[in-house]
């Protein structure tokens, strides 16, 4: 569910019209609404009301920091996988203690800027970065809080570009490995063993393979105590799939996914951590943009857009659907037309959907691509030399931006031409 809804003939995010935002924001931009944030959030909160949790956001979805001070205000833990991303969640008010840090190749820099800033908990992907974290922390007369992310060679029947656990994914250690690689960092000094950490990848919209990694996660656990690890937390990582298309079948929900990981851990007496990103982000963004030109192709209509694949780059890297609508709301039974939806770079590969059914649209007419709040701003670019798009965030009857757009200027200004040129 969210809050981007017809008001009077209009696409609202919450009460403000998106008419108003392009009128006072310009396109393109991005509009986020808070009420779609919390109870996004909350919902994750009550699947696991049944045990100790800390529900760690997984930065890198969204990760505008009023974004995230508004998950903190509520509670939230932060997941980051730089040191950048932990920048931001302290920024946004996030307290060290709140904060695990993931990723494959953290540097012995971002390792001591964490130590000494404060974190809960280091999740660690290789025994070559134990063994630099354990340096770094005995530096530092510290001992990292360390959970392993164990690889645990089951499909997440995703995408392939975000399935991460499967032993061939660069992620995680093996997990036929992983009581050798506990009694290793068990015997280094600035290692303190905390748990275990999974993540099998994202947007996924099957439970079997969650069960699968946690049944194995069970098993590991019980394995580790008997060895004499103290497994007091479990990291069950983020993933869960969200609705594109508003005419499929949803992916489970939150308090059906909380149910998996309470029959597959619950009785171990962990504290349980999760790391949602997109299901929390996605469908509480929209990317808002104008038509430019209607332009008749040889065997199509092509709508050319002033948002992008610099703006949005999942539909070009990942083939993913975002569902499009007007701004001004179609009259039950008009005409359709088909579009191919595409945007302003030169790159053939700038296409957001072929054969879209619209409305016919013309010149200056606004559209909304749905559930774009997510993997949307985050990694969007200035390919083409096309401006950082602004992000907008809305609260009731109110909006403000919270990342404006760069003019020219600060963009040219950024560059430095060698004093021998
Ligand atoms: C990307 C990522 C997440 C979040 O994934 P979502 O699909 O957005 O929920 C969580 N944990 C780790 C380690 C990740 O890399």
């Amino acid at each position: 569910m969210d809050h981007f809804t017809y008001r009077a003939g209009v696409l609202c995010a919450e009460e403000v019209p998106l008419s108003l935002i392009a009128a006072d924001v310009g396109t393109p931009v991005y509009v986020y609404s808070t009420a779609t944030l919390t109870r996004h959030f909350k919902v994750f909160q009550e699947a696991l009301s049944w045990t100790d949790h800390l529900i760690c956001y997984a930065v890198k979805a969204n990760s505008n920091i009023a974004v995230l001070k508004l998950l903190g205000d509520l509670g939230a833990g932060m997941d980051v996988v730089s040191i950048g991303e932990y920048a931001r969640a302290r920024a946004a008010g996030v307290p060290g203690e709140r904060i695990v840090f993931s990723g494959v190749g953290k540097t012995r820099e971002e390792m001591r800027l964490a130590l000494e800033g404060g974190i809960r908990q280091f999740n660690v992907e290789s025994e070559p970065e134990l063994l630099a974290l354990s340096e770094v922390a005995t530096s530092l007369n510290l001992r990292a809080p360390v959970a392993l992310r164990v690889n645990p060679d089951v499909d997440a029947k995703t995408h392939e570009k975000i399935a991460t656990g499967k032993s061939e994914n660069k992620f995680g250690i093996p997990i036929a490995r992983a009581r050798e690689v506990y009694a290793g960092a068990a015997a280094l000094s600035g290692i303190e063993i905390c748990g275990i950490d999974m993540h099998i990848g994202s947007q996924l919209t099957d439970l079997d393979p969650y069960r699968q990694a946690y049944a194995k996660m069970a098993t590991l656990t019980r394995a580790l105590r008997d060895d004499g690890h103290d497994i007091r937390r479990l990291d069950m990582g983020g993933g869960l799939g969200i609705p594109y298309r508003r005419d499929n079948n949803a992916p489970p929900l939150p308090i059906e996914y909380g149910q998996v990981i309470r029959e597959a851990v619950g009785d171990l007496g962990c504290e349980i951590d999760i790391e949602p990103g997109r299901n929390i982000a996605g469908n509480s963004g929209v990317l808002l943009s104008s038509v430019i030109y209607v332009k008749r192709g040889g065997d199509r209509d092509f709508l050319i857009l002033d948002a992008a694949m610099n703006d949005l780059i999942r539909p070009a890297m990942y083939g993913a659907h975002h569902d499009l609508v007007p701004v001004i709301e179609a009259a039950p039974g008009a005409d359709r037309a088909a579009y191919d939806v595409v945007g302003p770079v030169c790159e053939t590969g700038d296409i957001f959907e072929k054969g879209a059914a619209l409305p016919p649209l013309g010149p200056g007419q606004l559209v909304a691509f749905r559930s774009a709040g997510a993997y949307g701003a985050v990694m969007a670019s200035e390919y083409n030399t096309r401006p950082l798009i602004p992000e907008v965030l809305v609260h009731g009857d109110q909006f403000a931006v919270i990342r404006p757009r760069p003019s020219l200027e600060e963009i040219l200004a950024r560059e430095a031409l060698p004093e021998w040129l």
